[in-house]
């Protein structure tokens, strides 16, 4: 028989549901995957179930139930001050991984470039190559994963048509800063260029960091799709309910894409999600502060038996440096070997690297219970001091 689509063939299974397996196969604890271990707020969830009685459970509109549409045009305006039109500037998708391939449609023909940040969630350079789009990848280095703003001017020309930009970052944790995204901003302007801008972390925010929207600088409003996600935002990943905010030109394209992947997102969650978003400011800063002290929590603990923490500012994952425990393989290996022998799982920071990626980080994801933070941080620590004089040994049992 004729072969099959060769890029999606060649496509691996995505890391987090191969380490998400392999941690239940084991009974580990599971800090790889990046969800919370405890469902968002009880009047959301509500919302939700009372949505499901009343009769609306036919075909919303394509771009969205009006409720969900004004709701995240008022949080434009009130975290951002951006005016937007809910009628025309805001398309409802099933989860930002449908509004990230949806505004990448919108944008791309075949043979345009599209730079890309490295390391990069999972789903950007294979639909983009999908698109049959040309990536131009640029890659921050740790540890403080500053933008290297000579490599990324090199890496537009005239065939850019867009950046996709990750702000608070996944895997890194970082926030850019307002001068980077001044900077991005001059690119944009001098290449005539879009911005897609995934921003499904722009709640989880810590340490006094803020989080600038691209779309907020000055010039860039027609130029960018701003995305978000209420599975980050209110703790309810399963949901995928997304919104892309974008000038109507624009969002008229996003909606033709969304008409041909999923058409519409169920009505009772995005009612649900509205009600979410008009939640009082306490809401927001309590999501931070708790964060914040789950990933300290973690990062101490980590740091006890040897690994080295990275400093992470939003998102809710950090990366440790694990060379100092002389563990004998790659961090692909080192990620499965702890979640077998050690009952713990986390992610291989290279399956964020479309090549050459570095080998000895470690993602782990802090948005569990203190308690369950704590039980992986001692099954790990107990499994290092037992090894820790034999690296050699490290394949052993737990
Ligand atoms: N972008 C990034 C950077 C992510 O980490 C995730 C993780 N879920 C997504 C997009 C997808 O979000 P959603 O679950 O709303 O599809
Ligand atoms: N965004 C989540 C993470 O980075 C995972 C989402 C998924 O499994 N596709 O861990």
């Amino acid at each position: 028989m004729k072969a099959l689509n060769s890029l999606l063939a060649a496509t691996e299974t995505t890391i987090f549901t191969v380490m998400s397996a392999l941690a239940t196969a084991h009974g580990a604890i599971n800090l790889g995957q990046g969800f919370p271990d405890t469902d968002g707020p009880e009047d959301v969830i509500a919302a939700a179930a009372a949505a499901l009685l009343d009769q609306r459970n036919q075909y919303p509109p394509l771009a969205g139930v009006p409720e969900l549409r004004a709701a995240v045009a008022d949080a434009n305006r009130r975290f951002y001050g951006l005016a937007v039109d809910p009628a025309r500037e805001v398309v409802v998708t099933s989860g930002a991984t449908e509004a990230i391939t949806a505004c990448l449609m919108a944008v791309l023909d075949p043979g345009d470039e599209v730079v890309l940040i490295e390391p990069l969630y999972d789903t950007y350079l294979p639909v983009a190559r999908l698109l049959g789009a040309v990536p131009r990848l640029v890659r921050l280095s740790p540890p403080d994963w500053t933008l290297p703003r000579a490599a990324l001017a090199a890496a537009f020309g005239p065939r850019t048509k867009a950046i996709l930009l990750n702000s608070p970052m996944n895997p890194t944790g970082k926030v850019f800063s307002a001068d980077e995204l001044g900077f991005i901003a001059g690119l944009l302007q001098r290449h005539d260029a879009y911005a897609i801008c995934d921003e499904v972390y722009e709640h989880l925010v810590f340490d006094g960091h803020r989080h600038i929207p691209l779309m907020t600088l000055p010039g860039l409003r027609e130029r960018v799709m701003r995305i978000g996600s209420a599975g980050k935002t209110f703790s309810l990943t399963g949901w995928k309910v997304g919104y892309v905010t974008a000038a109507a030109a624009i969002a008229e394209i996003i909606a033709k894409a969304h008409q041909n992947l999923t058409f519409t997102t169920p009505p009772n969650l995005q009612r649900a999600v509205a009600v979410g978003l008009a939640k009082q400011e306490s809401y927001f800063a309590s999501l931070s502060a708790d964060l914040a002290a789950r990933r300290d929590r973690l990062a101490a603990g980590l740091e006890k038996f040897g690994m080295r923490v990275l400093a992470t500012h939003g998102s809710y994952f950090l990366i440790a440096d694990v060379s100092a425990l002389g563990f004998p393989g790659d961090d692909v290996a080192f990620c499965r070997h702890i979640t077998e022998a050690a009952g713990v799982a986390a992610i291989p920071v290279s399956a964020f690297y479309a090549s050459g990626p570095p080998e000895n980080y470690v993602r782990f994801a802090f948005c569990k219970r203190p308690e369950i933070l704590d039980a992986a941080i001692s099954r790990l620590a107990t499994h290092f001091a037992r090894q820790s004089h034999a690296p050699a040994a490290l394949t052993g049992a737990k």
